[in-house]
């Protein structure tokens, strides 16, 4: 596995991502409901994982995802406060570890955790961030 990702819709832009690198990648549902709480349930898979390949498909990610949680690039709110905890993290400097509750705010898993409105009390989707 070289990437996760819960929301079907990401699913084909990772692939996209990684075939026009020249890698191809296939797409697994985890099924296993225990498995599910510790994983997300879209698994990306290298069709044929060499070195290489691997490599490329490393690299590649962070700037798939940095295209696919464009409209996130931090998981803050509006008024600059941690989603997670709401500590107020406007005078940190960047990248920001948050002092109050330990996640990475600039990190691709906060990013995704707010985007898919989780991680806290209540659902749908958190407000979008500066
Ligand atoms: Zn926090």
């Amino acid at each position: 596995m070289i990437t996760s990702a819960n929301a079907a819709s990401d699913v084909p832009q990772i692939i996209y991502g990684l075939s026009i690198r020249g890698v191809r990648a296939h797409v697994v549902e985890s099924t296993d409901r225990h498995m599910r709480r510790h994983t997300d349930r879209y698994l990306i898979v290298l069709d044929d994982p060499t070195p290489i390949r691997l490599k490329i498909a490393q690299d590649s990610l962070a700037s798939i995802w940095d295209a696919i949680l464009d409209e996130y690039p931090r998981a803050v709110t509006l008024n600059g406060h941690c989603y997670f905890c709401k500590y107020d993290v406007t005078t940190l400097s960047r990248p920001t570890t948050c002092p109050e509750c330990g996640h990475n705010l600039d990190s691709h898993q906060a990013r995704r955790t707010m985007r898919d409105g989780k991680g806290r009390v209540g659902r749908g989707h958190g407000p979008k961030p500066l």
